[in-house]
């Protein structure tokens, strides 16, 4: 059966599949929702003997349903290649009776890889069933670990071209390293005189120029996002979560039915809310653990039924988790207000407008299936430091973050089903923050002799995707004012 998407925001026409992987977000400002959630149509049992590949077969076409059966195979074959380290794309590593979902075997060693190495193909495919001949234009502004990851994704994709403008003092070395040595003939990069918001905000002016729009038309170009409310990042991070719960079956340390917790170091909210939609799915999950570090807008709001973001923003040494307005939070909000857009739109307009909205009691009793938790700093680093000490399993500061909220949580509920953590990023990419949670002797040296020593204490291998950046010739050196962002766009683009 045919699912449809519709705007959070709105009754308008629903959309197929397709079309809302194209438009990203919808017109009046809204995110595409499915209007149902599919239920899975293979047991278990079955799913539990496929490869990755074939589980994300089997969930992303039932989201997908304008997709044909060759087009779906064909993305997930180009994207969940050896762009990843491990035929396994997600292992799983067992420790101190958890299991850690490493989701950081990509291509820049952070979750973000599991998304956005499908997105272009899922992106260049929608395009040609509409009948898009136009190229693709990605542009982002990036803080850091999103612009590589997308960059990564879109490097020589037929019919696309991706535009990464970043701060040019705000991403630390490495992450600028990772992005100016970026391979690819449709990639450009540029460093911007101002910090993200500035940029952030040129990107948001350029995709609003109704007049560059038809220009670009003109020319053969279209501007397209690759951020994390397009459906076509959400559905593939479904797949994981199911993929995980068939492995512990197969490998019986769960039976068949079974429910488990799942725990996630939350931000944006994408990668919990497609735990969410696993659930809903019909796999079988107990709670959803939601980690937040200092910025712990998402505790409050599962403690009280307010969000309110008037609040100081705290740097923490989990940056992709610095959040105070988490987007994919509107997709559950609209659920649980029985999928009224006229509500959601009034408590999204109170929260542009004032910063906070709170929802009804009727609406908050449907959280149940949430648990809410932050780690502040120093539980962070002592996490990091008491499991390697005990285990010598390293863990990066944000998975950190939900490892110390899981413990809290069986401290709090004596809760002891089967949990599954998602780890969201490789240590490597914050060497400095847990080299220094393990041992503090280590601020005098250098990012790459931090590395080796990190790779010395833990026995893991220095992932390729740090390895080639050490000697990488640059191959980006742009840089502009933030007013000149769109003068960039229209230099690369020859138009
Ligand atoms: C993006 C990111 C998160 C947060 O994920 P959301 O889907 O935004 O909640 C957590 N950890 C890492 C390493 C990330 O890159």
């Amino acid at each position: 059966m045919e699912v449809l998407y519709n705007s959070t925001r709105s009754k308008k026409n629903p959309v197929k599949a397709s079309e809302a992987i194209l438009k990203g977000l919808s017109e009046d400002g809204g995110l595409f929702v499915p209007d149902r959630i599919p239920a899975l149509d293979k047991t278990l049992e079955e799913l539990s003997e496929m490869t990755y590949g074939q589980v994300a077969y089997e969930v992303m076409k039932l989201y997908l349903t304008d997709f044909t059966e060759e087009e779906l195979k064909e993305c997930i074959a180009k994207a969940y290649d050896e762009k990843f380290d491990t035929e396994e794309i997600a292992p799983m590593v067992e420790a101190e009776g958890a299991y850690y979902l490493e989701l950081f075997h990509g291509a820049t060693i952070a979750f973000k890889d599991m998304a956005l190495s499908i997105l272009p193909h899922l992106l260049t495919t929608s395009a040609k069933k509409n009948h898009v001949s136009n190229e693709i234009v990605i542009l982002t502004a990036t803080s850091g670990d999103t612009g590589k990851a997308a960059l990564a994704g879109f490097a020589d994709v037929k019919g696309t071209r991706i535009i990464v403008f970043y701060p040019k003092n705000g991403v630390s070395k490495i992450q600028e390293k990772q992005m100016v040595t970026q391979k690819g003939k449709n990639t450009y990069v540029v460093g911007i005189h101002g910090n993200f918001d500035d940029a952030q905000t040129g990107v948001k002016q350029i995709f609003g120029d109704k007049e560059l729009a038809a220009y670009m038309d003109e020319k053969g170009f279209q501007f397209s996002s690759a951020n994390s409310i397009n459906i076509g990042r959400l559905v593939p991070q479904i797949v994981y979560y199911v993929y995980s719960y068939v492995k512990l079956l197969k490998e019986e340390r769960i039976l068949s039915g079974e429910k488990i917790n799942v725990v996630v170091p939350t931000g944006n909210f994408g990668n919990i809310l497609a735990a969410f939609y696993a659930k809903q799915m019909g796999l079988p999950i107990h709670r959803l653990i939601c980690a937040s570090n200092e910025n712990k807008v998402l505790f409050d709001f599962f403690q009280s039924g307010t969000y309110n973001r008037n609040r100081e923003f705290v740097l923490t040494s989990s940056p992709s988790m610095d959040i105070l307005i988490s987007s994919n939070l509107e997709r559950l909000i609209y659920r649980i207000s029985g999928n009224d857009s006229e509500k959601n739109g009034e408590l999204m307009a109170a929260l542009s407008n004032g910063g906070a909205y709170t929802i009804t009691d009727e609406m908050k009793n449907q959280l149940v299936d949430f648990y809410g938790n932050y780690a502040d700093e120093q539980e962070t680093a002592k996490t990091i430091h008491d499991l390697y000490e005990r285990t010598g399993y390293v863990i990066d500061t944000h998975t950190a973050v939900a490892s110390c909220v899981y413990g809290k949580y069986k401290e709090e509920t004596k809760d002891t089903k089967t949990t599954v953590i998602a780890s969201t990023a490789s240590p490597y990419k914050f060497t400095r923050s847990v080299i220094n949670a393990i041992n503090c002797q280590y601020d005098a040296m250098e990012d790459f002799e931090l590395v080796d020593e990190l790779s010395r204490l833990s026995g893991v291998e220095v992932p390729k995707a740090i390895e080639e950046i050490r000697k990488a010739p640059v191959l980006h050196d742009h840089i502009c004012d933030k007013t000149q962002m769109k003068q960039m766009v229209m230099e690369f683009l020859g138009i």
